[in-house]
């Protein structure tokens, strides 16, 4: 079993690669955002207060509270853990925090690094220049039914080519919130990498600008995975 984290910045294909890997390596594509999404969509969550604090920060393009994404994180993980499963993060842990914790909690690494082992633990970074982030987002749509994500391949699509439902914008591809999340990526993801090399986890940098196979052909080499044959 191995547990991958990919990270990068928004637009950076990191979603993309969690698909293939999950279609084609039988990964479960832990993809926190839109886990976040789905919970704080739901309009159960009007009726909690927690669920209502954290929905308005998402609203404003700010990251949700560490310690209840980290909560909600590490209780799907070990669910998928019990059942026997690899898994890929795309672009979780965010922060320090939800990556290392502190005195009181358990961060998401240590934790993985329990359930999987540290040489089970892949981590990627995805590089890709603004432009490409911008370009990417501003053209992205998802199945507002299945959550397929839409590349912008030089045709506009009017509905999923997988189920036939509406493709919508996600709020978090607003350009506003971009560079908001860009900002963000900055100030409190890029951290971590210093910290995991300091914990002699490898980080491998990957060139997001190819095409998704080209890059997924990279992240498999590392893997050192067979991806079953794609029937
Ligand atoms: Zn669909």
């Amino acid at each position: 079993m191995k547990a991958v984290i990919l990270y990068g910045p928004p637009g950076g294909g990191k979603g993309t690669q969690a698909n293939l890997l999950s279609r084609l390596s039988g990964f479960v594509h832990f993809d926190t955002g839109q886990y976040i999404e789905e919970l704080l969509l739901d309009p159960i969550s009007e009726k909690d207060s927690i669920l209502e604090r954290e929905k308005k920060l998402f609203d404003e393009g700010k990251l949700c509270t560490p310690s209840w994404v980290l909560d909600i994180v590490k209780k799907k993980v070990a669910v998928f853990h019990k059942a026997g499963l690899s898994v890929v993060f795309s672009g979780s842990p965010r922060t320090l925090y939800e990556a290392f914790g502190d005195d009181a909690t358990e961060g998401l690494i240590p934790f993985l690094g329990r359930l999987y082992k540290q040489e089970g633990i892949f981590i990627f970074v995805l590089k890709v220049r603004p432009e490409t982030t911008l370009a990417r987002n501003s053209s992205r749509f998802v199945c507002s039914l299945c959550g397929q994500p839409i590349l912008y391949s030089g045709i506009e699509l009017s509905q999923c080519p997988f189920c036939g439902s509406v493709l919508r914008k996600r709020s978090l591809d607003k350009p506003e919130i971009i560079k908001e999340r860009l900002i963000e990526y900055a100030n409190r993801t890029e951290p971590i990498f210093t910290k995991l090399k300091e914990g002699n986890y490898d980080i491998y940098e990957i060139n997001g600008e190819p095409m998704p196979q080209v890059v997924f052909n990279e992240i498999r080499a590392y893997l050192d995975i067979v991806a079953k044959e794609n029937k």
